[in-house]
């Protein structure tokens, strides 16, 4: 099954503890598709600048990943500039610059729209809402946000919310939509806004799902308890950038390579958002996702059982 993604395509600057880097291929929509490029086709829909050139493109099109809905437009790329040096869990932005992802368009090509399951990675609310309307026969729809969008585009993000089958946010932002400092009582909040499920991404910490009763209705008994997935205990983090993006790809692109989307399914593919998570990690930018194999992923994903089996 495709994968349709929405989301940022950009350049980044980074700062953490390891080191620096300048102007590396990013953005949400890049470290998702690489993500989820292991496990499924995927399709993105996205704007770039002068300064993406064919060799940014090449990154993709080396993973099989469709670039026809990425246009291509004058003036420059989506720019972030981050750090982490106070806490390897939460990003601290420096700058933002939207540039050509201010007056975009999301045009889906016709090739794309067969595309059974769609992912709003992170990016302005009324284009992710823009591409959800025009793929209205989807069978699964997840998505993605941030701060910046939670505390200045709220009334969009909210209409956003209501059509998802699975919002993936971190631990930060989950308390900051809900305004609650309690993550239990904020993820009720949350799902009572509209989404079928809520998976909030705890960094080094792992990952942890609420279920509403509506995702899958005939497991209600199973669902009122949160499920848990570990993450990799790394002895360095060189660059959490992306992690949460490249969780979303694994997670995501696991449930698009099943058959059927069960609670079993759903379980799994969390281990493999870790997975793919704790890869993207142990370099800076999208290097370490760029030459994985499927052996790797499944060697760390049996790594992964391992550490949370009890008996
Ligand atoms: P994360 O998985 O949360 O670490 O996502 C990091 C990526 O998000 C970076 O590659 C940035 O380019 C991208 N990003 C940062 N701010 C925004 C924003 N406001 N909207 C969309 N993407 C963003």
């Amino acid at each position: 099954m495709a994968i349709l993604v929405v989301g940022s395509v950009a350049f980044d600057s980074i700062e953490t503890p390891s080191g620096k880097a300048e102007r590396c291929l990013g953005g949400a929509a890049t470290y998702f598709s690489l993500s989820a490029s292991y496990f499924t086709d995927v399709r993105v829909i996205a704007v770039v600048g002068e300064d993406f050139t064919a060799q940014e493109e090449d990154v993709l099109k080396r993973r099989g990943i469709d670039t026809r809905g990425l246009e291509h437009v004058a003036g420059k790329s989506f720019f972030w500039r981050g750090s982490y040096m106070k806490n390897l869990n939460e990003a601290q932005t420096h700058e933002t610059q939207l540039n050509v992802f201010e007056s975009f368009s999301p045009k889906i090509p016709v090739e794309y729209a067969d595309s059974e399951f769609l992912f709003l990675a992170n990016i302005d609310p009324v284009l992710q809402e823009t591409v959800r309307k025009q793929m209205p026969k989807v069978r699964m729809v997840c998505g993605d946000t941030m701060n910046y969008w939670i505390t200045g585009h709220r009334e969009n993000l909210e209409r956003v919310l209501k059509g998802l089958d699975g919002l993936l946010i971190n631990d930060g932002e989950a308390k900051l939509l809900a305004a609650d400092n309690n993550l239990v009582r904020a993820a009720e909040k949350i799902l009572r806004m509209g989404p079928k499920s809520l998976i909030v991404k705890l960094g080094e910490y792992g990952a942890t799902a609420f279920f509403s009763d509506r995702l899958f209705p005939g497991e209600s008994k199973h669902l009122s308890l949160p499920f848990r997935a570990p993450a990799l205990p790394l002895s360095e983090v060189v660059d959490p950038t992306g992690a949460g993006d490249s969780f979303a790809g694994g997670f995501f692109g696991y449930l698009a390579s099943q058959k059927e989307v069960t609670l079993a399914v759903f379980k799994r593919a969390m281990f493999y958002g870790g997975v793919m998570g704790s890869f993207a990690v142990e370099r800076f930018g999208t290097e370490r996702l760029q030459k994985l194999t499927r052996e790797e992923i499944e060697q760390r994903f049996a790594l992964f059982r391992e550490l949370s089996h009890l008996d």
